[in-house]
């Protein structure tokens, strides 16, 4: 058995196959309100690994770089050891969640312009908001992969979008992790419905952790049928 690293909320890390990668292995745990809210869901780890490996697969073939490696079977992942960089990155598209809760924006107002945000990592302290002076200025990431994060960043919602709309989702926000691997920077972490805000393009339905947070109930049924439909999207 290879050796537990790191336990997160969400996902476990492990010692991987050689000394450059790593597992990861999703787990039915989520969490909510920096952990204050916290539940088992059967079959959500397996639902977050099929979702993520399958966007990673399709930014990969997009030209986005990524820590992606292999799937090692239904709830694992080999994965390129990266250097995490300690800022999440917030991409938004519409209004919604902490964005219309601090600038008092009804949710589902459309944007004038792509929203970037940053947040530093760190339970400890919440997530709190952060801006590019002081992430460079306490030496979180340099300018320039800064610069590289926030085109990537672009460029990611940009084949995300397309491609939850033709699997009649709208991609409302999500968050980015990057890290940095033989002098590059590379996307790490997951994309799922853990970390984003889908909607139904016909219906406005929320088929992410909103379920969750709100009590909605459907919370593995909204992640299964985001699988379904993308797996029913004709990849360009
Ligand atoms: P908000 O700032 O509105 O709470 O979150 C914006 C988007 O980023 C949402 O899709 C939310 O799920 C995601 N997000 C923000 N912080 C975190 C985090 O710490 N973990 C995860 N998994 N997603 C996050």
């Amino acid at each position: 058995m290879n050796e537990l690293l790191y336990e997160g909320k969400s996902k476990n890390v492990y010692s991987g196959p050689d000394a450059d990668s790593y597992i990861i292995r999703y787990k039915d745990t989520l969490t909510a309100f920096n952990g204050e809210k916290k539940e088992e869901l059967e079959g959500k780890g397996r639902l977050n690994a099929a979702i993520s490996n399958y966007l990673y697969e399709y930014l990969a073939k997009n030209g986005v770089k990524t820590h992606l490696v292999k799937e090692l079977d239904e709830t694992s992942v080999v994965v390129k050891k990266a250097q995490i960089i300690m800022v999440e990155v917030i991409v938004r598209n519409m209004a919604a969640g902490g964005f219309s809760k601090k600038y008092g924006v009804a949710e589902g107002t459309e944007l004038k312009n792509t929203v970037i945000e940053f947040c530093l990592k760190s339970d400890g302290l919440g997530d709190p908001m952060i801006n590019a002076s002081q992430i460079t200025a306490i030496g979180l990431a340099s300018k320039q992969e800064l610069d590289g994060m926030i085109g990537q960043a672009l460029k990611i919602n940009g084949l995300l979008c397309m491609l939850f709309l033709s699997a009649g989702i709208k991609l409302i926000d999500f968050k980015l992790e990057f890290g940095r691997c033989a002098g590059e920077i590379i996307l790490c972490d997951e994309i799922s419905p853990d970390s984003c805000r889908l909607w139904d393009a016909a219906t406005g339905k929320k088929m992410d952790k909103d379920r969750f947070r709100k009590d909605l109930g459907g919370v593995v049924d909204g992640y299964r049928e985001v699988l379904t439909r993308l797996k029913n999207v004709k990849q360009v």
